[in-house]
């Protein structure tokens, strides 16, 4: 991982989030929990089959109707250096709606289970901004304004912005 930029708080980094080494990583899952492309691809083939039947799991206990958008989801990171994975769903992009909220909600939902489990490292990957559309400016600027709303609340968290790429990391700066 390469870091861009990062106070006492907060790290913008660069790479792979399934090789983030901490408490916890963050899915940028769909509705129905059970794996998908992009970064949910990457992170149950890292973490495994055991992952999956995890998802499986809480479906039947839980969530039966798939995990609701905004909401998050928590099970062991199995073969993944992180401890958990946190599984939320981010909006679909739209122009005819503002689905900010719901982004929002990606955040402060995974960022107080994180509090609640005393976790102290935790990533993000840039939820809604690969297949869901988000564009990336419009994502950087609700990430940031949920971190500076919510960081200072939780002391012993630090919490990694893990992007793709370069230029990915250089949007979230620019826009943040
Ligand atoms: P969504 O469906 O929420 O848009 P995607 O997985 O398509 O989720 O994309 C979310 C972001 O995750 C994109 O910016 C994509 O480049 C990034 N991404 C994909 N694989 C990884 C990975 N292994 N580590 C970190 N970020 C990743």
């Amino acid at each position: 991982m390469k870091i861009h930029w990062q106070n006492e708080r907060l790290i913008v980094a660069e790479g792979d989030i399934t090789r983030f080494d901490g408490d916890a990583i963050v899915n940028a899952a769909n509705k129905s929990l059970l794996g998908g492309g992009g970064v949910d691809g990457a992170i149950h083939r890292a973490a495994g089959p055991e992952l999956l039947e995890a998802c499986r799991e809480l479906r039947a206990r839980e969530w039966p109707d798939g995990l609701p958008v905004g909401e998050v989801a928590i099970t062991p990171g199995f073969r993944l250096p992180a401890a958990y994975v946190i599984h939320t769903v981010g909006p679909v992009y739209a122009k005819s709606e503002d689905r900010s909220e719901l982004l929002a909600n990606c955040y402060r939902n995974s960022l107080r289970v994180a509090a609640e489990r005393h976790f102290s490292r935790l990533a993000f990957p840039a939820i809604s901004t690969g297949i869901y559309g988000y564009p990336a400016d419009a994502a950087a600027g609700i990430v940031s304004d949920v971190m500076r709303e919510l960081l200072p609340a939780l002391p012993g968290l630090e919490v990694t912005l893990m992007f793709f790429s370069a230029a990915d990391a250089e949007v979230y700066l620019r826009h943040a």
